[in-house]
């Protein structure tokens, strides 16, 4: 793959799903890896309090300044919250559980739900993707990330009743883009944690398809336990086992996107 010479402004893109462990810290982590490859130079915004996606990226996150510093205003410059990673290409700015506090904090501000978007724009133009990992709520922390967005990407295990949950979040992303971000697009919905040997998940990545028609990306996230091995190792999937066939969908992932023109 051809480096791009220059960058930004960056597309922002919040991966978005109120339920937990349907694999969005992965599937942030995965696509940064596999766009940095392909020489696109990407921000990680940690914005589950949880702090998985710092963890994932190598990064300690006790005692650096946060993405929480800087939406509270106690750390006034963004780019001092934006580390970098052992991946050349990918800057991450960090979360801890200090997060958790954020949306008390944050509930008598003025223009609560526009904080992040305001942090984020000074740094837009230094690269080509923003993508931001949300926590499993549909709170004020994740408002503001679908405010900050462009465009929004759905992971969707592929399990019956997480087809409940998405249409919820449609009905949010929905609200966000009447009140809030009128050019805020859904990029995707990708489903994951597929195996194909059971018809169970075969069912349901039919269903998902007939709900939402063309939402549904292509690519399709299989099993395999190569992801919290590369959590553990702190590193995506395409550095931790390049060749394995879950790399190789997340580069698919990546092409499928920049082909859809939600990435340059
Ligand atoms: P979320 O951020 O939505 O809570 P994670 O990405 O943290 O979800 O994934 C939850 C757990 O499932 C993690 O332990 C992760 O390593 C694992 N995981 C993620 N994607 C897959 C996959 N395709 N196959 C198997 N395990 C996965
Ligand atoms: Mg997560």
């Amino acid at each position: 793959p051809e480096a791009l010479e220059s960058h930004g402004p960056a597309r922002v893109i919040a991966l978005c799903n109120q339920k937990g462990g349907v694999g969005k810290t992965t599937t942030t982590i995965s696509l940064a890896g596999a766009l940095a490859e392909y020489g696109r130079t990407v921000l990680l915004v940690d914005f589950d309090p949880q702090g998985a996606l710092s963890a994932g990226m190598g990064i300690q996150s006790h005692d650096v300044p946060t993405i929480y510093d800087a939406m509270i205003g106690r750390e006034k410059d963004i780019r001092q919250t934006i580390q970098p990673s052992a991946i050349a290409g990918i800057h991450v700015i960090p979360a801890n559980i200090d997060l958790s506090a954020a949306e008390v904090h944050l509930v008598s501000e003025v223009a609560r739900e526009n904080i992040l978007a305001g942090l984020l724009r000074p740094v837009l133009d230094d690269y080509d993707v923003v993508l931001i990992d949300c926590q499993p709520s549909l709170g004020l922390l994740t408002v503001n990330a679908l405010t900050a967005a462009h465009g929004v990407l759905i992971p969707l295990e592929c399990e019956f009743f997480a087809l409940r949950g998405v249409a919820l979040l449609v009905d949010t992303i929905n609200k966000v883009k009447e009140r809030l971000n009128p050019a805020l697009q859904v990029d995707g919905i990708v489903a994951t944690m597929y195996d194909a040997r059971t018809l169970h998940a075969r069912e349901v990545l039919e269903r998902v398809v007939d709900g939402f028609g063309d939402t549904v990306l292509d690519t399709v996230i299989g099993r395999t336990v190569k992801f919290p091995d590369a959590s553990v190792a702190g590193t995506p999937i395409t550095e931790f086992a390049p060749q394995h066939a879950s790399a190789h969908t997340y580069r698919e992932l990546a092409r499928e996107l920049i082909s859809r023109g939600a990435i340059a």
